[in-house]
């Protein structure tokens, strides 16, 4: 039977990562994945040009049950290190917005480099392989049972992500390998997604598929984000409904401002002293896109009046109407769109330097199979990379 010194589950961002410098520190490493192409997630994320770290990385952009479990990891293995990585292999990037960095050319760029740093460390890597269980040997060794033979290892890591995007390989393997150890998961849920709305709302919304506008979106938490909202046929999305999606529980509302750089009384009082007989629908067709205020028109939130028809209270109404739109989503579309799954293995069973988990000493887990969410905008990538550069090190310890 086949030995390594440690086995990584799952050839993503974290598992390609963690054993690339698992090998550089000498380590006989094997990464197995079900799917026939490396670092899947990388190649699709971003639209394709991958969306890799983010400028602002700190962990207060980390949903988890415990939210001090990710400041070891992130602050050891930081958002420059990445860059200065990807500038040794030459990968030309930019800031898009909100210190987001993207590749200039290709996210296979990304995946090339990591395939590379693997190719350094010699490691072995092993596709179409599903694992299919694994089983304790005694207290030194696990024995790995592949869809093609079996491995034994000292050390395991769970590199296997989360539930989103079944189409790409995600399987809850790594949520029930935790539990068959004793650990615990905590609730998983689709998040970074869009939000559909109930079939009344979504009739009148339709017409606005494709409309995006720069918003203010607060949970009911009070959480919010200041970015663009989309209409689509389906609902709502657009970076600022995904970033909410992550703080929304079923049945809450969340408020949208619509006009978050203006105050409309006083831009409607101005307009009214200049151009009284103007209708109400032209002039907030200055600031809205005209298909917005003739959608919320039809939905009877927006008066069909002139500024002079316009009396304090109907405009006091309005102001709430456009500054607080309150929404009450139906769901979300779930984890075939969703970018990636909040809750998973309970950070109380596993070390903060190490990802080993406390009971069970060889097994590590890795990445988003962690209960570690980071928000949109390559938080969940510096996630991966600081995650498995924690563990390669105390692999490298062994
Ligand atoms: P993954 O990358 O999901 O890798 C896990 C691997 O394990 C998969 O290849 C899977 O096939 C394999 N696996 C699962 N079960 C088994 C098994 N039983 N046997 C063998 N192999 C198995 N984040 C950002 O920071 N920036 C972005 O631009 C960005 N864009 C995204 C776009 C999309 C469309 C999606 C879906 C996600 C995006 N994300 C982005 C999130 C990011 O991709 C994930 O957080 C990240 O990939 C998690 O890395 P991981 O290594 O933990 O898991």
């Amino acid at each position: 039977m086949e030995r390594f010194d440690a086995v990584i589950i799952g050839a993503g961002a974290a598992g390609l990562f963690c054993a690339a410098q698992a090998g550089q520190a000498g380590l006989r490493v094997l990464v197995v994945d079900n799917g026939k192409k490396a670092g899947r997630k990388i190649l699709m994320s971003g639209g394709g040009r991958c969306n890799f770290t983010n400028l602002y990385t700190e962990p207060a952009a980390y949903l988890s049950q415990n939210p001090h479990f990710c400041k070891s990891a992130l602050a050891r293995y930081t958002q420059w290190d990445f860059i200065d990585l990807v500038g040794r292999y030459q990968i030309a990037w930019h800031e898009k917005t909100l210190g987001q960095l993207f590749c200039d050319d290709s996210a296979e760029q990304i995946v090339d480099m990591l395939l590379q740093e693997c190719a350094k460390g010699q490691v072995t890597l092993r596709l179409r392989s599903e694992v299919l269980e694994v089983a304790r040997e005694g207290e030194e060794a696990f024995l790995i049972r592949l869809n093609g033979g079996e491995v034994r290892t000292p050390a395991l890591v769970v590199a296997s992500g989360g539930l989103s995007m079944p189409g790409l390989g995600a399987t809850p393997f790594g949520y029930q390998l935790a539990q068959q150890f004793g650990l615990n998961v905590l609730p998983t849920r689709a998040a970074l997604v869009p939000f559909t709305l109930h079939k009344p709302v979504l009739e009148h919304l339709q017409a606005l598929s494709g409309v995006s506008v720069p918003a203010l979106v607060t949970a009911e938490s009070g959480v919010a984000f200041r970015e663009n909202i989309l209409f689509t046929h389906r609902g709502l999305s657009g970076p600022a409904i995904l970033q909410i999606s992550s703080y929304w529980q079923p049945g809450e509302l969340v408020s949208v401002n619509l006009l978050p750089d203006d105050d409309l009384n006083a831009f409607l009082d101005g307009e009214r002293a200049e151009h009284p007989n103007q209708s109400l629908k032209n002039t907030l067709a200055k600031r809205l896109p005209r298909r917005l205020v003739e959608c919320l028109q039809t939905l009877g939130q927006i008066p069909e009046l002139t500024l002079k028809q316009l009396d304090a209270r109907q405009q006091t109404q309005l102001a709430d109407t456009l500054h607080n739109w309150r929404v009450q989503p139906n769901g979300t579309e779930g984890y075939r769109t969703a970018e990636v799954t909040i809750g998973g293995v309970d950070t109380a069973g596993l070390s903060s330097k190490t990802m080993e988990a406390h009971k069970v000493p060889g097994l590590y887990f890795i990445g988003e199979v962690v209960d570690v969410t980071g928000w949109l905008g390559g938080y969940n990538f510096q996630w991966a990379w600081s995650s498995a550069w924690a563990c390669a090190q105390a692999l490298g310890e062994r």
